[in-house]
């Protein structure tokens, strides 16, 4: 505890500013459900949130920019809100002052290219109000970058794979801009286009290891190495079906037994992860038994931190974004057991700093170059 209190913790992946939205929920206090609050973030050592900023494909020209912006300012009210316990960082300097101050550094992800609807100047208007990363692509593509998920399910009718032209000058003013590039959502083919040109260290902000479980989110031991190549790093995603091979057919048997409550909660919550939400709560004891051990999910980061080595792992948690984690892994006051599960295979103090936090610092660096 006493290492892991000390460390700078930094988290790249966490999606509940959607749900502060939907539900006007206010995180400065503790809450009853969900991942994160201020408190509980204090009480697991975290330092650094990276908020993800998200919507969905419905969203697009005309709507998709929008929505972003109105996500980010419920961050900035949150911000204005309790001004003396997060504030809001673009870069590692501003960050280890925020840490110094006992402030939550909160940053701004924008998972999704669809998001900046195609246009130059909408990236510089998010970079401009704090957007630190950009996800290229979500599940869905965008006209100048393929998504994995679309290229796994929906390759023929792609009009493109990868980057386009126009997808390349993005990745060059991202650069400029000293945005970081996150490839954990697009295709394999748009994830070696990006690195071919990058000259930024890029990130992969929620993403497990493909070796451990085939899944389209996961990088392959290839994509791995390059990534290192190139000193990115990938950060570990806790989602049960990220980490776990057997867990998808598990939860397919299990919303399959449940469909006829699962179909009328859809139909009066008018939301399909809402009712599936509402699910999984309902039949506790069942979903808990489709939670992976954390062992598993510590094998991930000692799966990649042996692969590519220890400068290149890190944790994105996806809390706040997933109906299911490891057992054990309920919320960000969970964060300690990595810690001491990463003690207990042998790894070094420096080694436990550099995963809790030290190389998203680095890579951070690398690409604001402050
Ligand atoms: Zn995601």
């Amino acid at each position: 505890m006493k290492i892991h209190q000390r460390a700078i913790l930094v988290d790249t992946h966490n999606d509940v500013l959607s749900n502060v939205q939907i539900n006007h929920e206010d995180i400065g206090k503790l809450q009853t459900d969900g991942q994160l609050d201020l408190v509980r973030a204090k009480q697991g050592g975290l330092d650094c949130q990276v908020f993800s900023i998200w919507c969905g494909p419905q969203y697009g020209k005309g709507t998709a920019f929008k929505f972003a912006n109105r996500e980010i300012d419920s961050l900035y009210s949150l911000i204005n809100r309790y001004p003396d316990r997060i504030t809001l960082v673009r870069n590692s300097a501003e960050l280890k002052k925020a840490v110094a101050d006992h402030k939550l550094a909160a940053m701004i992800g924008v998972e999704g290219g669809h998001m900046i609807e195609d246009r130059m100047d909408y990236i510089d208007s998010l970079h401009k109000r704090g957007m630190c990363y950009l996800t290229l692509t979500w599940n869905n593509s965008t006209s100048w970058a393929t998504s994995a998920y679309d290229e796994k399910f929906r390759y023929d009718s792609l009009d493109h794979h990868g980057l386009t032209e126009y997808g390349k000058q993005i990745v060059h003013h991202l650069n400029d801009l000293g945005v970081m590039i996150d490839l954990s959502h697009p295709s394999e083919k748009t994830f070696y286009d990006v690195l071919a040109i990058t000259n930024k260290p890029v990130i992969a902000s929620h993403s497990c290891a493909y070796a451990l479980n085939p899944h389209q989110r996961n990088l392959k031991d290839d994509q791995l190495k390059a990534l290192a190549k190139n000193g990115g790093v990938v950060f570990v995603n806790f989602y049960s079906g990220f980490v776990d091979s057997t867990y998808a057919k598990k939860a397919d048997a299990f919303r399959l037994k449940h469909k006829a409550a699962l179909d009328s909660l859809t139909k009066v919550y008018n939301d399909e992860d809402l009712a599936d939400d509402r699910i999984y709560a309902m039949y506790k004891a069942e979903a808990e038994s489709m939670r992976p051990p954390l062992s598993l999910l510590i094998k991930h980061i000692d799966y990649i931190a042996k692969l590519i080595g220890v400068d290149h792992v890190g944790i994105g948690s996806d809390f706040d974004g997933a109906e299911s984690y490891p057992k054990g892994m309920d919320d960000v006051t969970d964060y300690p057991k990595i810690t001491a599960a990463l003690l207990r295979l042998g790894y070094s103090e420096k080694d436990i700093d550099k995963i809790l936090g030290g190389n998203f610092i680095r890579v951070l660096k690398a690409n604001t170059g402050k």
